[in-house]
């Protein structure tokens, strides 16, 4: 941004701000001493309340961020047919214990769940897909045209223990495609997410197993528990207890030894059926195909139940493994909505982690050009109590016209709000005091040069539209 000039403005009456000050009754003043130290010594004692532990609030400092992560989303989800749908926020716990599985981790240790005021045992949904799962069997989706694409974005609730890239409310955006069972489908849901992510600048790679349908894991838990029994005393104490309760989650643990006793276990990709294998290969030529980069990974096996068949997770380039985090995720789900009382409806999707996303575009200096919010670099400031509620109207005026103008209207000092213009960058300043009001006319200053020009009220917009036509000219 160009230095600017300091900004003196000498044209408008300084008459207008002595008069309004004498105005004010002594009486308003006093009222408004009052009611300031009132409220003053009301928060003096209160306790402050802090955030609680694991959420985040999303500032308007955020805000290029998550309003660009979220207008990439809506241009990928159109642009591969996905119609938008949310469920909500809050939904029967059962929902979550049937589908997602009562021994995983999210349900078992990370899902809020509650009694509502009804005495209905409720939680707080800490993913999207038995929500889309429940939503296309409420809905009878199955007499739609199949499959049924849809979207989802927003946050969701695990009480994980927080730390650098986990948190207790979090944000996903998703894409589910229901009721066909086609490795295509796979494909592109794998490179929506990966699209997601090189639109937003992130050079990332598509991790990849094929877990095989209920029988061909459960022939492989046979196999993998004996395994994991042979090796039970080198296993850290967590996946000691997950043999029995959840032995495919010991193939995630990032221990050092566990991840030695991993590296030689039993490979599921040896248990498939005929069908799950030669699906699993149309999946891996359909991505060659389409030139997505992915690493076959043996161990990738994903937390929840739900899961058959593909199954997949997105990770940053460059980053040593171990400290990787998933950036999403996903996989089919064959037999959910089954399940869940539905026909059969083969099934799969995705869940990026919008917050995992949004750390590494803040690291990344280059992709201030793709994120960079263009405000406006016109600002509107009045001097004088008439000129304050005519250019609240005429703030208004110029929006009907689809011009956003910068300003503070509960500024009196002209000083500061040319202060405030400066700080914005604006180009411009539109000048409105006590003698335009009366005249029908306002000033606009060149910020750069200093020159102002007078111009009737009645041809603001005009004015304003030639003003941003040239900004931008210059621009370019
Ligand atoms: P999952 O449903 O666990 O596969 O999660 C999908 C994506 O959500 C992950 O790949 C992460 O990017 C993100 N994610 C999962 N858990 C958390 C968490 N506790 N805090 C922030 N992001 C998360």
């Amino acid at each position: 941004m160009p230095a600017k000039k300091k900004t003196k403005v000498v044209s408008v009456q300084k008459k207008v701000v002595k008069t309004k000050t004498k105005s004010m009754s002594k009486k308003s003043a006093t009222d408004a001493k009052n009611t300031e130290s009132g409220d003053a010594k009301s928060q003096r004692g209160a306790r402050a309340i802090n955030l609680l532990r694991g959420m985040k609030d999303i500032t308007p400092k955020d805000e290029i961020y998550w309003l660009n992560i979220y207008q990439k989303a809506v241009e990928l989800a159109n642009a591969y047919g996905f119609g938008f749908m949310e469920t909500p926020v809050l939904e029967e716990a059962v929902l979550f214990t049937r589908s997602i599985g009562k021994d995983t981790d999210v349900v078992e240790k990370e899902m809020y769940v509650f009694e509502d005021r009804d005495g209905t045992k409720v939680a707080l949904r800490p993913e999207w897909t038995a929500g889309a799962a429940r939503a296309y069997v409420t809905h009878g989706m199955q007499t739609w045209p199949q499959p049924v694409k849809v979207w989802n974005y927003g946050p969701v609730f695990r009480h994980d223990r927080p730390q650098a890239g986990r948190y207790r409310q979090f944000h996903q955006f998703g894409c589910e495609t229901i009721g066909h069972r086609h490795p295509c489908l796979d494909a592109e849901l794998i490179l929506v997410g990966y699209n997601f992510l090189k639109d937003l600048g992130i050079s990332a790679n598509v991790q990849i197993n094929s877990i095989g349908n209920a029988e061909d894991r459960q022939n492989y838990t046979i196999e993998l528990v004996g395994y994991l029994r042979s090796k039970r005393s080198y296993l850290c104490e967590q996946c000691k207890k997950r043999i029995n309760k959840n032995p495919l989650r010991v193939l995630d643990c990032k221990e050092e030894h566990c991840v030695e006793v991993i590296s030689e276990s039993p490979q599921i990709i040896d248990w498939l059926s005929e069908d799950s294998k030669n699906y699993f290969m149309k999946v891996l030529e359909c991505l060659d195909e389409l030139g997505i980069p992915y690493i076959l990974k043996s161990t990738l096996v994903r937390g929840l139940d739900y899961y058959s068949d593909t199954v997949f997770e997105y990770y940053e380039d460059a980053v040593e493994e171990r400290s990787q985090n998933a950036l999403g995720g996903g996989g089919r789900y064959d037999f959910l909505i089954e399940q869940l009382g539905g026909v059969p409806t083969p099934s799969a999707g995705f869940a990026m982690g919008l917050e995992r996303i949004i750390s590494i575009l803040r690291s990344k200096e280059g992709n201030k050009n793709i994120l960079e919010k263009e405000w406006s670099r016109i600002f509107f400031a009045q001097l004088g109590e008439q000129a304050n509620y005519r250019t609240l109207k005429l703030i208004e005026d110029l929006r009907l016209e689809g011009i956003v103008v910068r300003h503070n209207l509960a500024k009196s000092s002209l000083k500061g709000q040319m202060e405030l213009a400066d700080k914005f960058g604006a180009t411009h300043t539109l000048i409105l005091g006590q003698k335009e009001v009366h005249d029908g006319t306002v000033i606009i200053r060149d910020m750069d040069s200093g020159n102002q020009e007078i111009v009737d009220q009645n041809k603001l917009v005009l004015e304003v539209k030639k003003l941003m036509k040239n900004i931008i000219k210059i621009r370019k």
